[in-house]
C-alpha cells in the first residue's frame, strides 16, 4: 500500500498502528478508517488536533456529488 501525505506529498509514511500512520515529512498523523482518511497534527503536549477541515472537506463534497 503506497500512501502519500496529503499535506506535503511525502511518501515517507511510517506505520504506527493498525490504521495509523505518521508522516516523517511534516510530522502529522494519518488515520485510515475504511475509505476515509483523517489527518491530525500532534501538538507539543501530545494531543491531536484534526486537520480534516483543511484537507478533505472539499474533496468529500465533490465525491458525494459524483456519487449521486
Ligand atoms: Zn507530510
Amino acid at each position: 500500500m503506497m500512501m502519500r501525505c496529503p499535506n506535503c506529498n511525502s511518501k515517507d509514511i511510517g506505520k504506527i498502528g493498525s490504521h495509523q500512520f505518521y508522516c516523517w515529512g511534516c510530522f502529522i498523523e494519518l488515520t485510515v478508517n475504511g475509505d476515509k482518511m483523517s489527518v491530525y497534527q500532534v501538538e507539543e503536549d501530545g494531543t491531536l488536533s484534526s486537520l480534516d477541515d483543511l484537507f478533505f472537506e472539499e474533496d468529500m463534497q465533490e465525491a458525494q456529488v459524483h456519487a449521486t
